[in-house]
């Protein structure tokens, strides 16, 4: 697996990886950065080069020409196998972009609106929106988008079965159905809590409005 770099020695590079903290989840080389802030080793025969490269270099074999190394945990300065890609420039600026965009990313209110109403999991809708599941936990519960007032995740249940669902049909049914909550939400999939608001005569006007 592991095999010499072209211009290298092995000298050289046991200095190479004598400079490496592996004690987080990079593996931060520890020469000095660049100007655009990877960091730098050097060899007598091949100067400075960018550490990332030779990294790859030593556990992968030669880049092709036209190629740059690139880090899916976005940290310049780490040289784990395993955080190293090979890609293209375009691939690289993707990357950047992606990773100034993703925390910031911005929903809006029609979006966020479908979320709290939605009864898919967390994670789904996270890889549905782009978001992380942080942002999606923090839209249920109302922490953000606070202009679409309180969060009622029983209110929001109603709203998107009643979407999936004939409601009026549904709902008349579980109104008319004899047998204590629990039985009649087990037998309509509902929740029991939903059983009670539609027998209290709470829901029928979320129904309605489909
Ligand atoms: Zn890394």
């Amino acid at each position: 697996m592991m095999c010499c770099v072209v211009g290298w020695t092995e000298e050289e590079l046991n200095h190479f990886w004598n400079c490496v903290d592996k004690s987080g989840d990079c593996w931060i080389h520890k020469g000095a950065p660049s100007s655009s802030g990877y960091s730098q080793c050097f060899s007598s025969a091949k100067g400075v080069q960018n550490s990332h490269r030779v990294a790859y270099e030593f556990f992968f074999g030669q880049i092709p020409k036209g190629y740059l190394v690139r880090h899916a945990c976005n940290n310049k300065r780490c040289v784990r196998p395993d955080h190293l890609k090979r890609g293209t420039h375009a691939n690289n600026m993707q990357d950047v972009s992606d990773a100034q965009s993703h925390p910031k990313r911005k929903l809006t209110q029609e979006q966020a609106r479908e979320i709290r109403q939605s009864s898919d999991s967390q994670r789904t809708l996270a890889d549905r929106f782009g978001v992380d599941q942080a942002a999606i936990g923090n839209i249920k519960s109302g922490r953000t988008y606070r202009e679409l007032g309180e969060p009622n995740d029983r209110s929001a249940t109603v709203i998107n079965f009643g979407r999936k669902n004939t409601p009026k049909e549904v709902i008349e049914q579980i109104r008319g159905a004899s047998g204590t909550y629990k039985e009649i939400a087990a037998k309509h999939g509902v929740s029991f809590s939903f059983v009670g608001r539609i027998k209290r005569g709470e829901v029928c006007k979320a129904a309605k409005t489909d």
